[in-house]
């Protein structure tokens, strides 16, 4: 995949990102509420991302898997600790920064796919420049349109698509901007297996052809068994984790976390 600001990008990376680290999590503790009431969803999470990583985060629910993702991809304020992005903390970033930050230096993909139905396919693709107050490049568009599967397909709406060729949008649309990091909640959680299978071969190609770095919270072990390293999270900690793990190893640690959290019981780092 074509990538428009490698050049740049690697410059900068060699003067001021030595440790070519997508992101990083340092203690990121996230308190709801106060007192007796208070839950702790995070509980001092601290990892580092490399670049060009496709990562799966897992965990039973409630395990606080959307909080991760909410406070790692800047759409959440962790109660403490700190969040980098390419070696920059963004934790303390105002709002309207830290709004610039998402549009341009991340990427979204959703279980619902999140496209505005009145836009077309192409302006949806190219929305995420547009708000960043970019150049919409048409062309580049079109390219990963064309990568994702969707050539020709920039005139219809999303509404003319399948929830598979919605997806494949969702992901040109998240590659558009070449985002430090891509950060897709259940991306195939509303697909079938077969086209979630293509959706995930596209992420997984977004990696090794573009360099692309992709965070994937799932529930799916086959989907996470795309991921070169899979995390487990229980009760706001991380639980251990797996190197490029099959489905089947994956769905067994996923029954022994569940177990452990329905008894409420402490989980080991190293189970
Ligand atoms: P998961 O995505 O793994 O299901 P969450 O991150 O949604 O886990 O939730 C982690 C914990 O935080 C759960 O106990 C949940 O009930 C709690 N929680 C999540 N969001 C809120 C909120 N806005 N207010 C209070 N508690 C919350």
């Amino acid at each position: 995949m074509a990538s428009r600001r490698k050049t740049k990008r690697n410059q900068s990376a060699q003067l001021s990102e030595p440790s070519g680290l997508a992101i990083e999590l340092r203690d990121i503790r996230r308190v709801y509420g106060r007192g007796d009431a208070a839950v702790h969803a995070l509980r001092g999470v601290t990892l580092a991302l490399p670049r060009g990583s496709f990562t799966a985060v897992m965990g039973p629910s409630g395990s606080g898997k959307s909080t991760f993702l909410q406070c790692a991809a800047g759409l959440d304020r962790p109660t403490s600790g700190e969040v980098l992005l390419g070696g920059e903390p963004i934790t303390k970033l105002s709002e309207n920064r830290l709004t610039q930050l998402r549009r341009s230096r991340i990427g979204f993909v959703f279980q619902s796919f999140n496209l505005l139905p009145s836009l077309t396919v192409q302006q949806n693709v190219l929305l995420p420049l547009r708000l960043a107050g970019e150049r919409p490049d048409r062309r580049r568009a079109a390219a990963l349109l064309a990568q994702v599967g969707l050539e020709g397909h920039g005139r219809r709406r999303p509404g003319q698509l399948s929830g598979g060729q919605q997806q494949r949008v969702a992901i040109a649309r998240a590659l558009i901007t070449d985002p430090e990091v891509i950060f897709a909640d259940e991306p195939t959680g509303a697909l079938d297996t077969g086209t979630a299978r293509d959706v995930l071969g596209l992420l997984r190609q977004a990696v090794d052809a573009a360099g692309a770095t992709v965070v994937m919270v799932s529930h799916d072990p086959t989907a996470a068994s795309y991921a070169d390293r899979v995390l487990f999270l229980a009760d706001g900690s991380l639980a251990g984790e797996l190197h490029r793990p099959d489905p089947q190893t994956i769905a067994d640690r996923m029954v022994a976390l569940t177990a452990q959290a329905g008894r409420g019981g402490q989980v080991s780092a190293a189970a």
